[in-house]
């Protein structure tokens, strides 16, 4: 068992800090607003620190889960940042969703100070955490991941090594690129099903078992057609992660036609007050 720290007790953060508190390991919390760590050390049980810097002082490993670029760079690199708090030869783990370059420059600086850097961004969602099944995207060096791969196991079903710093963000920009695509294709699909004047639930039960089928379908195709939105991933995060992938698109030259027009879409779904909505609330647009 390992001595742990989790930073940032969010949507994501908050349950994947309890699956490794149940899977027996020692863990300390932070979390920016002080109150959701008494909450969560009231129900859990560990520790919650003050700052960054005393959560990871003393650890194995500490996990982050945050916001975007310069919310990770406030929780690492401040004064009261973690990384003034990791020990030689410990791990930093971010399941942030961030850019490639932030997380190149967050292994460097834990390189300089011997440590290791491992960015791990998730997919899953809320209910992914919430029961322990995240699939986890990592970048980083052989031997670190050998050795955090099985503490992350603790929250996931399905952890994998794709490559050097960045990688593990780069692979979540293609899942992004994916989600977009198919959501907006089914939004479309449920829009002209309801203009035919179709049973969209009877059309969704017998496509979704062939070609057409995709977890959007499955998990997203019924509340799509009912017009509810309020769970699951937000607009606002959506946009977030396809302005990175766009950014990261403008360096590699990566034509991305259809992730632009979508990031568009959310756009406008965001002017109808749809920010904190769920990605599903692609299908709203078409029917203002
Ligand atoms: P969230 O519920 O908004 O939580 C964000 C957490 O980060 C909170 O604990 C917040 O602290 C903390 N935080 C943000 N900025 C900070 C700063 N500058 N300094 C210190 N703490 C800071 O977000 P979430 O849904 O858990 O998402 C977290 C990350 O996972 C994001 O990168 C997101 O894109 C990614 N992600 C989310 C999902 C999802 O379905 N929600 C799925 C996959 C990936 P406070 O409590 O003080 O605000």
């Amino acid at each position: 068992m390992a001595k742990v720290a989790f930073l940032g007790l969010g949507v994501m953060g908050y349950p994947m800090a309890r699956h490794l508190k149940a899977k027996g390991h020692d863990v300390t919390v932070y979390n920016r607003t002080g109150a959701k760590a008494e909450k969560w050390v009231s129900e859990n049980g560990g520790r919650a620190a003050a700052t960054p810097r005393e959560a990871a002082e003393g650890q194995e490993i500490v996990f982050a889960c945050v916001g975007n670029d310069e919310d990770l760079r406030q929780v690492t690199l401040g004064p009261d940042g973690a990384f003034q708090g990791m020990g030689a030869g410990t791990i930093f783990v971010d399941h942030s969703t961030a850019s490639a370059e932030v997380a190149r420059e967050l292994d460097a600086a834990a390189k300089e100070k011997g440590f290791g850097f491992i960015d791990a961004p998730v997919s899953g969602g809320q209910a992914g955490a919430e029961n322990g099944v995240l699939t986890v995207m990592c970048g980083g060096d052989a031997q670190t991941y050998a050795r955090a791969e099985p503490v992350i196991m603790s929250f996931a079903r399905a952890c994998r090594l794709l490559g050097p710093a960045g990688s593990g963000q780069l692979t979540k920009m293609i899942n992004q690129i994916c989600i977009a695509g198919v959501v907006q294709g089914l939004a479309e699909g449920i829009h002209f099903g309801k203009k035919a004047g179709l049973d969209i639930e009877a059309v969704l039960d017998v496509i979704s078992k062939g070609a057409a089928g995709s977890w959007q379908m499955e998990n997203r195709g019924k509340t799509m057609n009912q017009g509810k939105f309020d769970f699951g991933f937000a607009v606002d995060w959506m946009r977030k992660d396809l302005s990175i992938v766009l950014g990261e698109a403008r360096k590699n030259g990566a034509s991305l036609p259809v992730t632009a027009l979508v990031d568009q879409f959310y756009a406008e779904v965001q002017k109808m007050g749809g920010n904190r909505w769920d990605t599903s609330s692609l299908i709203a647009r078409l029917e203002k």
